[in-house]
């Protein structure tokens, strides 16, 4: 390939000379056999990458590296719950994939299986992941935040033959017992895992069913010298499932294949994060997101990199402790959200101000729209670049932001910035599927097929959803649909406007309200419900509901409305976890729909915004709206 003096050329390299460009990503990657074709685009829109090639996603990131920094740390877990850190060479953390490798086998865990993990952000969490894709199992993580319901959807639609789970997870020195809630959602679901395997922290009690339940700690005793040598997979059989909210009730699974998302998060190491081996990084995710993937474990691993797990809030035991680990371990690179910096940017500066954070490259930031106050009070108080990237649980790697790694671009504040080399990224005008092609012009964030590398293959056992939900969206055409607006400028950079359908984003964590409206709706006092996504000065968005009782007579006062409110709220909390839970459960007599019974979800939401809700000449009955109105004050 030609050399590239700027980024634009590169971009235009990876649009017009796809395979050339992509077979030129595809070296940085170790593969058993080299792949014969660079994409198979003949059933679209359903993308085969490195078709014929051989690899394994563990080798690329332990296996390969011990010939040259078997000594160099890989992994660091630190929790500021537990007061713990432990530190994995590259030979350690090798020996300990092999031994969760060795236990999940004796479990009977198979390739092609899935390995359902619920964890807490603790090691054994990476060896479990490392160690399915290093027997060809599919993990399915499930976040740690999620509560028995949302558990219970994934186990049976993933049909694990295992589930890997830790007695607690904490969270500002709160335990929070995992085992009473994997065995309610093993209950309720319909598929039985044969065998769980529980990481014993010492923080909760455990309940073990003998037979199903085994403890980690005797079963690696077992397995300390056993070697389990990488499975040699096809690059288009898949890594692993993760869920992701959209606009039903029922999540779906993203299934990511494994040459094809080794590749791209390589290059993505190099182009946009401009990262070496040896140097360290440090994202603040979780595990059970997508980022948890692709950069706590995957990609600065598959980079030689350092890279640092962290359990435990960015505010205790008080605002400084992520700069004082950017101290200690010389990060050069971290990942973040921009809810977490606003958590930050409400305290004393005094706690940024006494360490050394001058290891720091940048910070990128994402998962949610990341406000120009919120960029300017990072950028004065690091120093650094602050990059935006926007992208997906769907895609894997970041589709807008700058690839510092080709050419150095300027941060534009309220711009993730320009798209991604691969990504074939198109404004498109939702009511006619026609391209936008001016500067300033309004449309449906799309990308031309067929997706880059890294991205999802189809939907878990379901390819019709794949191409309905994601590729029919826009009349006449088949694109893929972020479900984003967007704008772009004469100069490339693009702005994000928000979602065209009912995802939520809550603190960067994405969640659909057709989940949390199930799940209200099932309280037996809760006969309709609408849940909106209303703005929030640090958490992006906060769901608010808006519900309509089945028996009114018991609320007759504040004391009984509030008593129901909390009934709602904890069946949210039981059912979906925390995080689901709406900042307000407000009872009204009606929702306000159209006349032909449609909910106005844009109206209600202007209004709990406070915003003018705009024509309201289909609506059925106006006085729905002054209700939510008289409510949000
Ligand atoms: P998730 O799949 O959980 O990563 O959520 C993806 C969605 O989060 C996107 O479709 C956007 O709506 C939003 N999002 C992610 N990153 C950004 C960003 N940098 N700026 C604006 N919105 C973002």
């Amino acid at each position: 390939m030609t050399a590239h003096s700027t980024y634009a050329d590169f971009y235009r390299q990876s649009i017009d000379h796809r395979d050339t460009f992509w077979s030129e990503q595809a070296k940085l990657i170790d593969w058993k056999t080299p792949p014969q074709q660079v994409c198979d685009y003949s059933n679209p829109p359903f993308a085969k990458w490195f078709v014929g090639g051989t690899t394994n996603l563990c080798h690329n990131a332990v296996d390969r590296h011990l010939a040259t920094r078997a000594s160099q740390a890989a992994l660091v877990a630190i929790s500021t719950e537990t007061d713990t850190e432990r530190s994995y060479s590259f030979a350690e953390l090798h020996a300990e994939v092999q031994r969760m490798a060795a236990v999940l086998r004796s479990l009977g865990v198979k390739k092609g299986d899935r390995v359902l993990i619920y964890m807490p952000m603790i090691a054994e969490a990476a060896f479990a992941m490392l160690a399915c894709v290093r027997i060809g199992a599919l993990h399915s993580v499930v976040f740690g935040g999620f509560a028995s319901g949302s558990l219970a959807s994934r186990i049976e639609d993933a049909e694990p033959v295992a589930v890997v789970s830790a007695d607690a997870g904490s969270r500002g020195g709160k335990v929070v017992p995992y085992k009473p809630l994997l065995d309610e959602a093993i209950a309720l679901s319909k598929h039985k895992p044969a065998a769980v395997l529980m990481v014993n922290r010492g923080l909760a009690p455990m309940h073990l069913q003998p037979g199903r339940d085994h403890e980690w700690a005797p079963l690696r005793e077992q397995h300390l010298h056993t070697v389990v040598p990488c499975e040699w997979v096809e690059s288009t059989h898949p890594s692993y499932t993760l869920y992701t909210s959209g606009t039903t009730g029922k999540p779906k699974g993203v299934q990511r294949d494994t040459g094809g998302y080794t590749v791209a998060l390589a290059a993505s190491m190099k182009h946009i994060f401009d990262a070496k081996p040896g140097e360290t990084y440090f994202a603040t995710s979780d595990i059970g997101w997508v980022v948890g993937h692709s950069y706590i474990i995957y990609g600065p691993l598959i980079a030689g990199m350092t890279t640092i797990m962290y359990e435990g809030l960015p505010t205790r035991p008080d605002a400084g402790v992520w700069w004082s680990i950017v101290e200690k371990y010389r990060v050069t690179h971290m990942f973040s959200a921009p809810t977490a910096v606003r958590v930050l940017k409400k305290q004393d500066p005094a706690y940024l101000a006494q360490y050394n954070v001058k290891s720091l490259k940048a910070l990128w930031l994402a998962g949610e729209p990341l406000d120009e106050p919120t960029a300017q009070w990072i950028s004065d108080a690091l120093q650094v670049p602050i990059i935006d990237n926007y992208w997906q649980t769907e895609t894997g790697w970041p589709i807008l932001t700058l690839a510092n790694g080709v050419e150095k671009q300027t941060t534009r504040f309220g711009s993730p910035g320009k798209a991604m080399y691969g990504y074939g990224v198109k404004l498109i005008d939702e009511a006619t599927g026609e391209e936008l092609t001016g500067p300033n012009q309004k449309g449906v964030v799309a990308i031309e097929g067929p997706l880059p590398p890294g991205c999802m293959q189809t939907v878990w056992r379901d390819d019709a959803r794949f191409v309905n939900t994601y590729w029919k969206s826009i009349p006449g055409r088949l694109i893929y649909s972020t479900f984003d607006w967007g704008i772009r400028d004469a100069d490339g950079y693009h702005f994000i406007l928000g979602r065209t359908d009912d995802v939520i984003n809550v603190a960067g964590h994405r969640l659909g309200t057709r989940e949390i409206e199930e799940s209200i709706a099932s309280h037996p006092n809760i006969a309709e419900v609408a849940v909106v996504g209303v703005a929030d000065s640090l958490k992006g968005q906060v769901a608010m509901a808006f519900a309509v009782v089945r028996d009114s007579s018991g609320l007759t006062d504040d004391a009984a409305r509030l008593k129901l409110e909390g009934e709602v709220m904890k069946q949210v909390d039981h059912q979906l976890g925390a995080v689901a839970r709406p900042s307000r459960v407000y009872f009204v007599t009606v929702l306000p729909k159209t006349r032909s019974g449609k909910l106005l979800r844009r109206a209600l939401q202007a209004v709990a915004e406070r915003r003018d809700p705009g024509d309201l000449t289909t609506m059925e009955d106006p006085a729905a709206l002054q209700q939510v109105k008289d409510l949000v004050g």
